[in-house]
């Protein structure tokens, strides 16, 4: 795609939203319904597109979690949205409310908002930040990922049957498309994906000031505690790495326990992922592609010719394996794994598994496995994460109303929910002057009585 035909679908996106500052109640709900109609529409198409890109990616996943889950935010978007758009009163100073002076803010569109989204789940994490964008009021211009290109196509014909160009473009192709993509002068643009992109795509917005929210991805750690339930634990981690074949931003990454744990938590962790995959034929999912494959094969390997314990779970298609005590210098202990191997490390204490924590870029989600509140609560304050979980793993996404994004290398911005509609939009205060007209008392030529109403107006 040529950049003029870009920056053309981006025109008239800008000059929409310049012609319609403030979309009405009505208008937001409607553009959010045409979103679900098209969901509803084309569910079966998407899902055969996701599996044509994965090769193997259950359909029924696909349905739950790139259907459903953008179904459900869109349905809690148009729920609420009288309440997000209401204007809030603030306070006036005593000095102002004297002359009668009122104040407000309210959450106004931004304009245009870029999207640009990942390969893991093209579907919803293309979609959710549109609902965000749109309950906000803005229009939306989007850019799916290459890796899954049948499902970008797709995306790309669905909006342009349910949208006008001047509502929803989308801009399919690869990293050339991506570079003049970024190059635009959004209103804000969204990004997902990796931290190393992150930086170009910063770089780039900061050409035209275009301010960011960045969802980036990390080394999400597992911290079991000495009173965990240890089968619980094992399932759950077990289900992050089964689900989408562990290529999720908030999987579990690593997990740290006692000693003692160790063989009772690993047999579980096998035994898990074994019944999880036994059902890989109908409802699992391929690594994506094979370049992916050999960047996770690589971390395991490199790990076991270091000496590392190496148990595998093969089930048909599906291998997942579990590094024991990888030596720290390991690329699998500073790289992302995303795919479907897990890390096992013996810490001594939960100091120390804190202080493994901090040793690495802040994550997008802390998981804790433990049964007491005091030991919960002291990893809470101890912990700097974008999320913080208890005895669960990946389904807090599943909650509508939960504030969704990263801090330092895990991203910065938080989105869906209220928290998407306040992301998009512009906090912009009103001030309405009062009829009593004051002002004359510290205008210059400052009057005889500047001095006392300067006075009185420090202590009010
Ligand atoms: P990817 O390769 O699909 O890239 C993501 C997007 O970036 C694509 O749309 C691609 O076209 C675009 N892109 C590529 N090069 C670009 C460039 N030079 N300039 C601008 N855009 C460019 O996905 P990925 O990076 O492999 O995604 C995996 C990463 O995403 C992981 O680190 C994961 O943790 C993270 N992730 C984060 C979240 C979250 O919500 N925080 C969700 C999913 C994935």
């Amino acid at each position: 795609m040529e950049s003029n035909s870009l920056s053309t679908q981006f025109q008239a996106l800008s000059r929409a939203a310049g012609d319609e500052v403030y979309p009405s109640l009505a208008v937001r709900r409607d553009r959010l319904t045409r979103l679900e109609a098209m969901l509803r529409d084309k569910e079966g198409l998407l899902c055969d597109a996701m599996n044509q890109d994965y090769g193997h990616r259950s359909k029924r996943q696909s349905a739950f979690a790139d259907i459903t889950t953008t179904l459900k935010s869109i349905n809690h978007a148009r729920r609420h949205l009288r309440f997000w758009m209401a204007k809030t009163p603030r306070q006036v100073d005593m000095s102002l409310r004297l002359t009668g002076a009122r104040s407000y803010s309210e959450y106004v569109p931004k304009g245009v908002v870029g999207v640009i989204s990942p390969w893991n789940f093209p579907v919803n994490l293309t979609f959710s930040p549109v609902v965000s964008a749109f309950a906000a009021g803005n229009r939306v211009f989007i850019k799916p990922s290459e890796v899954t290109p049948a499902t970008a196509e797709l995306i790309q014909a669905a909006c342009s049957e349910y949208f006008q160009p001047d509502e929803v473009a989308v801009a399919c192709g690869g990293v050339e498309v991506a570079k003049q993509f970024v190059e635009l002068p959004f209103d804000h643009l969204i990004y997902t994906g990796g931290e190393v992109i992150a930086k170009s795509i910063m770089a780039a917005a900061a050409n035209n000031l275009v301010p960011l929210t960045l969802e980036l991805g990390g080394k999400s750690p597992v911290m079991i505690a000495d009173d965990a339930d240890l089968s619980q634990a094992a399932k759950k981690v077990a289900f992050g790495k089964i689900f989408n074949a562990g290529q999720i931003c908030i999987a579990p990454d690593y997990v740290m326990l006692n000693p003692a744990q160790l063989e009772p938590f690993v047999s579980a962790l096998e035994a898990a992922l074994q019944h999880m995959a036994s059902a890989h034929d109908s409802d699992g999912v391929d690594v994506v592609n094979d370049r992916h494959r050999q960047r996770i094969d690589f971390l395991v390997d490199e790990a076991r010719q270091a000496g590392a314990d190496v148990r595998t779970v093969q089930c048909g298609a599906y291998r997942a394996d579990i590094v024991i005590n990888p030596d720290a210098d390991m690329a699998i202990c500073s790289q992302e794994i995303f795919g479907p191997v897990v890390v096992v490390r013996t810490c001594n204490s939960v100091t120390e598994q804190l202080a493994e924590v901090a040793a690495r870029p802040h994550p997008l989600v802390a998981y804790y496995f433990g049964r007491s509140s005091a030991g919960f609560e002291h990893v809470a304050r101890q912990i700097r994460c974008g999320a913080l979980v208890k005895n669960d793993i990946i389904f807090q996404y599943a909650n509508d109303d939960f504030p969704f994004g990263g801090v330092g290398a895990s991203g910065m911005g938080k989105y869906r929910g209220i928290d998407g509609f306040q992301e998009f939009s512009n906090l912009r205060p009103v001030f309405k002057s009062g009829a009593i007209d004051t002002s004359s008392l510290v205008t210059p030529p400052y009057p005889r009585l500047f001095e006392a109403v300067n006075n009185i107006m420090r202590k009010l």
